[in-house]
């Protein structure tokens, strides 16, 4: 069998109808933007393979630290054990987040993060003897993950409608999506804050936790939100008692400009979750941050007040290393100032495309550009499927979700490759255009 086939008899793919989906590009090599084929083709990764890529792919620096540590000690339990690099990495994440978001709970993927953090937030009000604390509060259009807790609160992406009766119900607020000169965007804001306003009048006090994506939602269609606007639900929140959870697995390290959305917006969440990027895209690793306040509230004498959960691989020491290695890299090569220099590119992209008459919605924060077709689509809408496939043909991994199109690029990303990406945009929207589809028909 040669390896499609191989991987056709065996393997089974995340959100594919393996009925239908054309075959998978076979990837062999990766080096900073690249992706190389079998054949030896070059595909710009220009979503950086799901969020996951900061660096680049293969970085040397990264290399090194992975090499080193295997060498080292590839795992240790973490149940009355410590190792160096949990440590150290724990030390980093605290003096890098703001505020006392001191604590650190190891998990192994976006997913685990947002049920570690459901459960402390749950827990937190039963060890404080406040037991009608049991709600949580999500927005419309949120996507927290794929396991049965980050699904009840990201139910309002509507993916998961199947597992209806697995999921617990919450408290649903409205998202006030914008964009490059939205005009409603005060409207949407004042009814989203009226909405948690109501909320916390009629049962503020039965809320444990309000959870968000801070700034951005990343699988419910790259839909941006304002930083005062973010600021208030804090706020508001806070107020009323209610644990705030900043879901920053997609948005964190340096995504929207700053190194979390926390900064940017300058808020202290009493949970922060952190994944993706938290490895520059090389091990799968999470974690949970708490403040001391909510750590505090788990010490007693008594067993039954801890936290009771855990993973195989909590706080593993090969994905430890490389996550450490990866905050030093933000600070050496000023990965920050390259996200503002993107940004400033993707601006002067958008400012042209805007007035394309396929593009609606123009926006950009950090390395983050965005805009949707005139017309939406389900996930797997005709045009946007088309669109990923021309991408892929012409060396570009841009994948749009529904009707949205985005770019997410390594931090390591060169303007020539830049303007590759921007060149490929403008010709597959012209291509896919005159292909026979409705809305090609419609915009044409
Ligand atoms: C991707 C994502 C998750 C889930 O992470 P996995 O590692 O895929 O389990 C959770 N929240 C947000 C905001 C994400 O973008």
């Amino acid at each position: 069998m040669n390896l499609l086939e191989k991987d056709k008899r065996y393997c089974w793919h995340p959100f594919t109808q393996h009925q239908t989906e054309r075959n998978p590009v076979v990837v062999t090599r990766a080096k900073g933007t690249c992706l190389y084929t079998e054949e030896g083709d070059e595909i710009l990764d220009m979503i950086s393979s799901w969020w996951t890529c900061t660096h680049g792919h293969a970085h040397p620096e990264i290399n090194k630290a992975l090499v080193n540590q295997a060498d080292t000690m590839e795992h240790v339990m973490f149940a009355g054990f410590a190792h160096p690099n949990a440590a150290n990495l724990s030390e980093k994440l605290a003096s890098v987040l703001p505020g006392d978001l001191n604590r650190v709970f190891f998990s192994d993927n976006g997913s685990t993060a947002v049920e570690v953090a459901v459960k402390i937030a749950y827990q937190y009000w039963v060890n404080k003897g406040q037991e009608n604390r049991k709600k949580f509060i999500a927005f419309d259009g949120a996507y927290h993950g794929d396991t049965i807790g980050a699904m009840s609160v990201g139910q309002g992406c509507g993916f998961f409608n199947i597992y209806e009766d697995l999921m617990f119900s919450i408290e649903a607020l409205p998202y006030p999506h914008t964009w490059d000169n939205d005009a409603e965007v005060d409207l949407k804001e004042k009814a989203a804050l009226s909405a948690l306003k109501n909320l916390i009048e009629k049962s503020g006090d039965e809320i444990a936790a309000l959870i968000v994506e801070p700034l951005m939602q990343g699988a419910g269609g790259i839909r941006f939100s304002r930083l005062e606007f973010m600021k208030q639900i804090v706020s508001i929140a806070q107020q009323a008692d209610i644990l705030v959870i900043f879901d920053e697995v997609a948005v964190g390290f340096g995504r929207t400009g700053d190194l979390f959305a926390c900064q940017k917006i300058g808020c202290t969440p009493d949970l922060i979750c952190l994944s993706k990027g938290l490895t520059a895209g090389y091990m799968p690793m999470s974690v949970t941050v708490a403040t001391d306040r909510i750590f505090e509230a788990f010490n007693s004498d008594s067993f039954k007040t801890a936290f009771l959960h855990g993973h195989s691989f909590t706080a593993n020491p090969l994905a430890c290393a490389v996550a450490l290695r990866s905050l030093e890299l933000f600070e050496q090569e000023n990965t920050l100032d390259h996200i503002a220099h993107i940004e400033k590119q993707h601006k002067g992209f958008l400012a042209k495309l805007s007035n394309h008459p396929m593009v609606t919605m123009p926006r950009v924060m950090g390395s983050i550009m965005a805009f949707n077709l005139p017309e939406g689509g389900g996930y797997k809408s005709d045009l946007s499927e088309k669109l990923r496939d021309w991408f892929l043909s012409n060396g570009l991994n841009i994948r749009p979700i529904g009707s949205t199109v985005y770019l997410m690029p390594p931090y390591c990303i060169t303007d020539e490759q830049l303007s590759r990406a921007y060149d490929g945009i403008i010709a597959g929207l012209s291509a896919v255009n005159d292909m026979p589809s409705n809305l090609a028909v419609k915009c044409a």
